[in-house]
């Protein structure tokens, strides 16, 4: 095994020990009270899962966008809501990384990676989630600040987190290269946190309204120069959907092992009428999540190895649906086959078809990655 091999490796190690350790105790909990888990953020940020694409020199771990995915994968085995807190710190990080402010890195970052601050991304609003070019939250320049107005919806964790990676249009005369990002704090007047949403799914996750009411962010605090939020955020998404296509893997494989389970205490390799419906749909199951991994760390391995010409955004949109649209279909046949019990609270295959569904629409609706799919075959 090569160092990059073994690096990842025991990312996973560690990742299995805390997710069979500390999320899977706390898994069916925090969906039924719909509760934010602090005790698992605080598991998380000392095993370096809140730092992950961080570089070194800012206190971070450093990772791979293939370690990414492993650690969202194993956590989400037993629990996606708890996976996706991996994941979002990483979205709301990813501006400040990728963009070439290092006074602002230096400033942001070392918050994030020693100080423990959670932060959030905050592009959906009200009037627009799939038209994401078409966000009405403005930023006005006046001098030596912006003056922030709008609202936004659906973000995970907007009600607990220290950071708002915030976008915003700087320019209303232009589309996407109106478009800017900003760090702003928590406490800083006018931002809030609005309704909580009572969801079907990911109920572990915090999902709020941030209502942004004449917000000042000194310009110190923009991401990058002015007008290249869109291309941030873009390349932002690029890395965290084939993460998020390792949750649904995690999560399929989570509830393809319940199944397993079942099927042998119920004595399926003996034979009977159970067994005849239930084996072939074990197996077609199995190679679903296989062909979903494989895209997914495909996906993954483009965006590590940063070769020129290569689609990666093809590639993180197809990782994301069809990883999701697989795990949306293992998690109805499990429980399918395990009729009542798989219908009752008592069995986490009930959770794990809710959390499905909502990996269907978040980041990105299964429908808008097969648009930028297809538009990216005909470009
Ligand atoms: C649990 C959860 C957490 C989230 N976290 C965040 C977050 O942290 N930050 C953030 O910014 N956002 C977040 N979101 C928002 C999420 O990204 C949006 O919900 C998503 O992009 C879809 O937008 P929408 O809900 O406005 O649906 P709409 O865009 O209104 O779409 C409604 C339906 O129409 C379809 N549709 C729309 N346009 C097209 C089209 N052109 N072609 C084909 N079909 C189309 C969609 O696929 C969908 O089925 C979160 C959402 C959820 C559910």
């Amino acid at each position: 095994m090569d160092s990059i091999e073994q690096e990842r490796e025991g990312w996973r190690k560690k990742a299995v020990e805390v997710a069979r350790n500390v999320v899977a105790p706390r898994a069916a909990e925090i969906d039924a009270k719909g509760e934010f888990p602090w005790d698992i953020v605080d598991a998380f940020a000392r095993n370096g899962f809140l730092s992950l694409l961080i570089p070194k020199e800012y206190g971070g771990m450093d990772a791979d966008v293939t370690s990414f995915c492993i650690i969202a994968e194993e956590i989400a085995k037993y629990c996606a809501s708890s996976s996706l807190l991996v994941i979002v710190q990483a979205v709301g990080t990813m501006p400040i990384v990728l963009c070439e402010d290092k006074a602002l890195k230096d400033r942001f970052l070392p918050k994030i990676s020693k100080e423990k601050a959670l932060v959030c991304f905050c592009l959906t609003e009200p009037e627009t989630g799939s038209d994401a070019a078409a966000i009405r939250t403005k930023a006005l320049l006046k001098e030596d600040h912006y003056l922030i107005n709008g609202r936004k919806c659906f973000i995970t964790n907007g009600g607990v987190s220290d950071l708002y990676s915030v976008f915003a249009l700087s320019d209303p005369t232009k589309k996407m290269e109106g478009i800017t990002g900003f760090i702003i704090e928590k406490g800083t007047p006018g931002l809030s946190a609005g309704k909580v949403e009572d969801k079907m799914g990911i109920r572990g996750s915090n999902t709020t309204e941030v209502i942004l009411d004449d917000v000042k962010v000194p310009t110190n605090q923009r991401i990058g120069e002015e007008g290249v939020g869109w291309w941030l955020m873009m390349r932002t998404l690029n890395r965290s959907r084939p993460a998020i296509g390792a949750q649904a893997v995690g999560l399929a494989q989570g509830a393809l092992d319940h199944a397993i389970q079942y099927a042998r205490e119920k004595g399926w390799d003996r034979g009977g009428d159970e067994a005849l419906s239930g084996m072939p749909m074990l197996a077609d199951m199995a190679v679903e999540i296989e062909a979903a991994r494989a895209l997914v760390y495909k996906s993954a391995a483009m965006m590590d190895e940063k070769m020129k010409g290569i689609p990666v955004q093809r590639f993180s949109a197809m990782a994301k649906y069809f990883a999701s649209d697989v795990a949306m279909k293992v998690t109805t046949n499990v429980v399918q086959i395990l009729d009542w019990r798989g219908l009752t609270k008592h069995h986490p295959a009930e959770r794990m078809m809710r959390d499905a569904k909502v990996i269907q629409i978040f980041e990105g609706t299964n429908q808008i990655q097969r648009r930028v799919v297809s538009h990216t075959l005909l470009r």
